[in-house]
């Protein structure tokens, strides 16, 4: 589902990716991480093309994002065609970013009926679903400022599925939370990794990743220093970076 091949990223003169290589299947759950800096973030946002890449290739579901290839030759696609190569791709952030001023139901119909101009009743009944899926259909009516910010995250998440997805990214979902509020949104995460969603995901949440990951990668400093099977990787990490890192998490 997802295939970086060599990706290269550079602001300026700091380049913050060096060559990230991985693959991700259909139906797998990836956990990324790695110290502040060392290019998560920026990693995730290439893959839905937020970014430009200055070399290497990314492909989610077999598409080449952002360019289109005749021959050997790269071209950049139209912004036109970027965004509609991101509507199947959901993403979700640290920071919730919900629209204040709409209700959480209407938070979830805005893409569907702006971007796909779905019906507003069909759009209607599957935010609905929705909401129930992530344990919030009471809250249909209400505004987000007064939801709690696990309740604010599961919308997020309900809003990014309401594009019916290929592919979710999770940027550190839980990290703006109160640590009581860590484990609803982590619950809503594990389930929709349990119903077949492909995920990629930057947490440094330890007991997710070793439960709900197939693999786990962790970056420094723009590389992929480690990846594998998480409870190997956690239990007998092999690069003293890794082992440095997993340390001061614990
Ligand atoms: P964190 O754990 O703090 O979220 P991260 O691994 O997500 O870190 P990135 O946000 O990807 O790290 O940033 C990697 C590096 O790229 C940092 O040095 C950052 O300052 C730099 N960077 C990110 N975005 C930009 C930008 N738009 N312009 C210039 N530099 C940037
Ligand atoms: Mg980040």
């Amino acid at each position: 589902m997802v295939r970086a091949d060599r990706v290269c990223k550079s602001f300026g003169t700091l380049q913050v990716l060096k060559g990230i290589s991985l693959e991700v299947a259909k139906g797998e759950v990836l956990c990324l991480i790695g110290p502040s800096g060392s290019g998560k973030s920026t990693f995730l946002r290439c893959v839905n093309h937020l970014e430009v890449v200055n070399a290497g290739r990314l492909y989610v579901d077999g598409d080449l994002i952002g360019y289109r290839e005749r021959g050997d030759k790269l071209y950049e696609m139209s912004p036109k065609d970027a965004a509609k190569q991101r509507r199947d791709i959901g993403m979700v952030f640290q920071h919730f970013n919900l629209f204040p001023h709409r209700t959480v139901l209407e938070n979830v119909i805005e893409a569907p009926t702006q971007v796909k101009k779905q019906k507003k009743d069909a759009a209607l009944a599957r935010a609905r679903e929705l909401l129930d899926r992530v344990g919030l259909a009471d809250k249909a009516d209400t505004y987000p400022a007064q939801l709690s910010g696990g309740q604010q995250q599961r919308v997020a998440i309900a809003r990014a599925l309401a594009m019916e997805p290929k592919l979710m990214l999770f940027d550190e979902p839980t990290s703006a939370l109160d640590p009581e509020l860590v484990g609803e949104v982590l619950g809503v995460m594990r389930e929709l990794a349990a119903s077949g969603m492909t995920m990629v995901v930057v947490t440094h949440e330890m007991g997710f990743a070793r439960e709900v990951a197939d693999q786990l990668v962790f970056m420094d400093g723009g590389v992929v220093v480690e990846k594998g099977d998480p409870r190997e990787v956690l239990a007998n990490p092999q690069h003293e970076r890794t082992k440095s890192f997993l340390s001061k998490l614990l």
